[in-house]
């Protein structure tokens, strides 16, 4: 127990109270008694004086002899148990029943003695000099005709009331260590029954300082006073603030959930336009670790100027603020961002507590418009070129060779060729379009590899023939794959006839596929024109061709990589290229097992 606790002061505020109380109490008992006893005492001596004046006076109306009056005390000294003792006016001791008065020095000045020689009587207590005890003194003037003739004197030790004194002083001294040492008990009892729960609130309070929510009082069965209201407000706070702290925690998991996992980079910033928080988006976007972008300015951290002027400009104003910027590194990329301030207070003009700057990616969506753009253009012209051939063909036809039936058969033949044209590049742009519709789907089966590779290189044997142009085989036998046939094998076809129509005559097409670790691998090789690194980055796109007539010559409509990139990526492949231009292209098609 600590000196300065509750329990202990409560104990010693009792104890002090006790103390004072019964020695209050005592030492009015004992100023008490001792008046009772020096009264009773002091009324006896009055009386004995009254009678002694009598009987000196008596006596000294038959002259004055010291002797006789010394005799006279001495017996009346000793019947009365008394100390008398007879002093004349100037305060010579005329006679004393204990010692003898030639001894004893003059009495003038005794304070009762004085008193009786004024008033007639008189009263004192004090330490006697000759008997060296406390004496109650009665002095009474023996009378004479005009003034007093003499002072009788009659004295008494106040030996009893010491006594006496001690006595009840003895009984109080012991009653208060008792009622001590019971109330110390009884306190510390008592206190101890309204300090245990105190001290457990106060544990109780710690632990929620602390951030545990969890435990409860038990609260005892009892009177309803003011602890067990207090234990029970203390746990119905414990109980709403560990429901607060779990919503709030699960709102604070939504909330990071949700800025983990958006594709939008999100930059917290604080009241002084220093970096709070950054998402895992943002980190991408500027190639910045959030360690080491926290606790720094936007302008220090994502060394953008916009950015940082429109951060500031939001801090300072409270407004929401957009701006379309353009951020270099790590890549080249188009933001939308917009800064909105952060206010914890409903007062409206107070200054934001930060800001948030969200950034929205607008590169892809930039993209895609572009090559929407560019397929309608494309889709268009593709499109336009054999219809107005076949419309001039047909005019011709309808006005020129009416009896040139020779002619008429030529053109037809020709018109014939551009429809067949016309019906491909439908046909491709139909199927390219249920493959992104997600309407192409897979018949996957088990198949050896090589089997699919011999299918694809049958197709394409005549047009290889014609044009003198090798075709390699290098598959492992035994290597097999759990793909739909005729997709892969329409991507092979693909590839090769690519290779045949790229490549000038005598060269050669090589297609290979071995067994290794990882992805399975199929590879188209040829040794043909190649593939500059601009082409390179554009060929899987829809119409693009490299070389335009070349492409038309060999009646190709630009689509056929296209198809393929999307039917391998269907698999959950991909379809690469390496290429020098001039010396021939490798494109591979990459599966998972
Ligand atoms: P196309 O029907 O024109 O062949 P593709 O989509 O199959 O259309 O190919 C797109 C373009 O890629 C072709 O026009 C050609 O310029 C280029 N290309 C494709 N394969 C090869 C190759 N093996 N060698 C060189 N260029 C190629």
């Amino acid at each position: 127990m600590r000196v300065n606790s509750f329990r202990w002061r409560l104990t010693l505020t009792y104890l002090a109270i006790a103390a004072v109380s019964i020695a209050a109490i005592g030492s009015y008992l004992l100023n008490w008694t001792e008046k009772y006893y020096t009264d009773s005492v002091r009324k006896q001596l009055r009386a004995d004086s009254v009678l002694l004046v009598r009987i000196v006076s008596d006596d000294m109306g038959k002259g004055v002899d010291p002797d006789r009056l010394d005799r006279l005390a001495k017996t009346l000294g000793r019947t009365l148990n008394l100390r008398i003792t007879i002093v004349n006016l100037p305060g010579v001791v005329l006679a004393d029943s204990d010692y003898d008065p030639r001894l004893m020095e003059n009495h003038r000045n005794r304070p009762e003695i004085r008193r009786a020689l004024a008033a007639g009587f008189g009263t004192s207590v004090r330490a006697s000099r000759t008997l060296h005890t406390t004496m109650l003194y009665d002095a009474a003037a023996v009378p004479n005709a005009i003034a007093p003739r003499a002072v009788v004197r009659v004295a008494m030790p106040l030996l009893g009331l010491a006594g006496l004194l001690d006595r009840i002083r003895n009984v109080f001294l012991v009653a208060m260590g008792l009622t001590l040492v019971l109330v110390a008990l009884i306190s510390l009892r008592v206190t101890g029954q309204i300090v245990a729960p105190i001290s457990e609130m106060t544990a109780m309070a710690r632990r929620i300082a602390g951030g545990e929510f969890s435990r409860r009082l038990r609260v005892r069965k009892g009177p309803e006073d003011e602890v067990f209201v207090l234990m029970g407000a203390l746990n119905e706070m414990a109980e709403r603030i560990e429901h607060l702290v779990l919503q709030l925690s699960r709102e604070k998991s939504k909330v990071e959930t949700v800025l983990r996992k958006t594709d939008d980079g999100i930059v917290v910033l604080d009241d002084h336009g220093q970096i709070q928080s950054v998402n895992p988006a943002a980190e991408m976007l500027f190639g910045f670790a959030e360690s080491e972008l926290v606790g720094k300015s936007v302008m220090e951290g994502l060394l953008h100027t916009e950015l940082s002027q429109l951060a500031a400009r939001t801090l300072s104003s409270g407004e929401t603020g957009s701006l379309d910027v353009t951020v270099t590194s790590p890549k080249e990329r188009l933001l939308s961002a917009h800064c909105a301030p952060i206010t914890g207070s409903s007062d409206p003009d107070a200054r934001p507590d930060g800001v948030a700057l969200t950034l929205h990616d607008l590169t892809e969506l930039k993209r895609i418009s572009r090559v929407r753009r560019d397929f309608v253009a494309n889709v268009s012209h593709e499109l336009r070129t054999p219809l107005s051939t076949l419309r001039a063909m047909a005019e011709t036809v309808a006005l020129r060779f009416e009896d040139n039936t020779e002619a008429a058969a030529e053109f037809s033949t020709k018109i014939v060729g551009e429809v067949q044209r016309l019906t491909a590049i439908v046909d491709e742009l139909l199927e390219l379009a249920e493959i992104e519709e997600g309407k192409r789907g897979l018949n996957t089966r088990r198949i050896r590899v090589v089997e699919l590779v011999e299918r694809a290189v049958n197709a394409c044997a005549a047009d290889a023939a014609r044009k003198q142009i090798g075709l390699d085989v290098s598959v492992d036998e035994d290597l097999e794959l759990e793909v739909d046939p005729d997709a892969i094998c329409q991507v092979v076809v693909n590839l090769v006839q690519n290779g045949i129509n790229y490549t000038d005559t005598g060269g050669k097409v090589t297609i290979s596929a071995q067994k290794s670790e990882g992805p399975a691998l199929i590879s188209v090789a040829d040794t043909g024109i190649g593939i500059s690194k601009a082409d390179r980055e554009r060929i899987f796109e829809r119409f693009y061709r490299v070389d335009k007539a070349r492409s038309r010559e060999t009646g190709g409509t630009g689509l056929g990589l296209s198809i393929a990139k999307h039917l391998v990526e269907l698999h959950g492949g991909s379809l690469s290229v390496e290429s020098e231009p001039g010396k021939g292209s490798v494109f591979t098609i990459s599966l998972p097992r």
